[in-house]
């Protein structure tokens, strides 16, 4: 495609009542047709993250309708389950009562392309209606932890596999996370700033990992990044801004404030890895780390 024929596709793109948009590797919108900007509320040059975008849009009473109370547990829900795939097509309803079939294609670099097209049509029908709604629920809560909004054990272990199929001649890199002195914190303050806590310290961890990152809660207070494509060496970067955040933050919470501290083990794929000989490697990492006194990562 030429010059010429480029300017004609996007001035097209611009007319089309099919909502459009392009987010880049850190989730930052970079490009959106009229339609798509209608929807969800957005400035002609606004160029939010998606995540402020959705905050945005839902203070306007615009763009995607949540079926649920609980808007931020939805939204980290929707963030973990966000670009994990290179295609992924799914209705989704709107607060104007309209319904779009949500297109993502990801690419390697974590640049997405949304096209959606309206169905509102189609899902007047009821029965589409209602599968539709089950099926997202189903979805979120067999892959979703229900506490923090994460992704459970069970989706991690089996995007692991896949992650791990997929990039024989590549490694991945499993950062294993274990909260320290989780249980004092408990003990001390209460079950309930225990929550608050593992749901903090998902989002921490949310807003540090790129678009191909693959972030979850394993269970109690232990969490793991799996990074594709990556090494060792990824995996200590991230520990340490991780790390260093912690380090500025104070959770407050009704008169007090808790600081709290983590720790992490780190392994790398090899030839012939399952996931679970990748993650029983850092889990001794982490052993070591957790034994060599916490707040320290180990590989
Ligand atoms: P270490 O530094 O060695 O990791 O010590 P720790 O206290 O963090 O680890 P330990 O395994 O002794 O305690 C984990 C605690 O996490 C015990 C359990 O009651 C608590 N826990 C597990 N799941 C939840 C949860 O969903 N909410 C809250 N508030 N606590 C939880
Ligand atoms: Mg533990
Ligand atoms: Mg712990």
């Amino acid at each position: 495609m030429d010059a010429a024929e480029l300017s004609q596709f996007l001035s097209l793109f611009d007319r089309s009542e099919v909502r459009v948009s392009l987010f880049d590797g850190n989730d930052r919108l970079r490009y959106a047709n009229r339609s798509f900007r209608a929807q969800f509320g957005l400035a002609e040059n606004a160029t939010p993250t998606w995540k402020e975008m959705m905050l945005q849009a839902r203070t306007l009473g615009v763009g995607t309708k949540a079926h649920t109370d609980d808007f931020s547990a939805w939204l980290n829900a929707a963030l973990s389950r966000r670009g994990k795939f290179p295609f992924k097509g799914f209705p989704t309803d709107m607060l104007d009562s309209r319904w779009l079939w949500m297109t993502e294609t990801v690419n390697e670099q974590g640049w997405m392309l949304c096209i959606a097209p309206e169905i509102t049509s189609f899902m007047q029908q009821s029965e589409l209606h209602t599968i539709a709604m089950d099926r997202d629920i189903a979805l979120r809560s067999a892959n979703t932890d229900y506490l923090t909004g994460a992704m459970n054990r069970r989706a991690l272990l089996s995007s692991l596999q896949l992650i791990i199929e997929e990039h024989s001649l590549r490694s991945v890199c499993l950062l294993m996370l274990d909260i320290d002195h989780f249980k004092l914190i408990n003990d001390t303050h209460g079950h309930d700033v225990g929550d608050q806590v593992l749901k903090h310290f998902v989002e921490l961890c949310a807003s540090l990992s790129r678009r191909n990152d693959l972030f979850g809660r394993i269970g109690g207070e232990e969490f793991a990044f799996l990074l594709p494509g990556t090494s060792v060496e990824t995996g200590l970067a991230l520990f340490t801004r991780l790390q260093s955040a912690l380090n500025h933050t104070s959770l407050e919470f009704g008169d007090g404030n808790v600081r709290y501290t983590c720790s992490g083990g780190i392994s790398c794929s090899i030839a012939g890895d399952t996931p679970q000989s990748l993650m029983k490697r850092a889990d001794t990492a982490l052993y070591h780390a957790k034994k060599n006194g916490r707040n320290r990562c180990h590989t």
